[in-house]
């Protein structure tokens, strides 16, 4: 091995290790909690009523892999509902191609989604969730198309499409 990528990695390995240490708080408190009593459900509850797939989403903040979703070529009109808990959450009219893999929405449907900063790949991204199961959908960025300039990179195993 390369003397000095072997010095770098032996310098590096303890930093992560220390900087996992300090944020691993933040990850623990990352699951959302519903904001309407009758969708607070325990965990055990969640994984009965959701696919070992959606709960490891919608309730383990998980991320699906890129290009791996249907969703990301739907092309049909409709709306993308929570698949949680079924709140429409997107309209097909603000989807559009990000090229990132991701079903991807440069809008939400007015008051359907809150957001709280993440730290798990250290550096903080915008995680958002649906505002009514807490079920996690993605991350938003702001390097999306106008008018919104937000890029809503959606897991499409969060979400249920229902076409026009
Ligand atoms: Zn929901």
């Amino acid at each position: 091995m390369n003397q000095f990528l072997s010095r770098r990695t032996f310098i590096l390995i303890p930093i992560m290790s220390i900087l996992k240490i300090i944020f691993k708080p933040m990850q623990v408190l990352a699951s959302s909690v519903a904001s309407k009593e009758e969708w607070n459900f325990s965990k055990d509850e969640w994984k009965a009523r959701l696919s070992p797939e959606s709960f490891y989403i919608l309730r383990e903040e998980g991320t699906e892999r890129a290009f791996s979703s249907q969703l990301n070529n739907e092309k049909r009109k409709g709306i993308f509902h929570c698949a949680g808990c079924d709140l429409p959450l997107f309209s097909s009219d603000k989807k559009y191609d990000s090229g990132t893999g991701w079903p991807s929405f440069w809008d939400s449907i007015k008051g359907s989604v809150e957001t709280k900063v993440d730290f798990k790949l250290i550096v903080p991204r915008t995680e958002y969730h649906c505002s009514r199961c807490g079920g996690h959908q993605g991350h938003v960025f702001n390097d999306g198309p106008l008018p919104s300039g937000k890029r809503y990179c959606n897991n499409g195993l969060a979400l249920r499409f229902v076409p026009d």
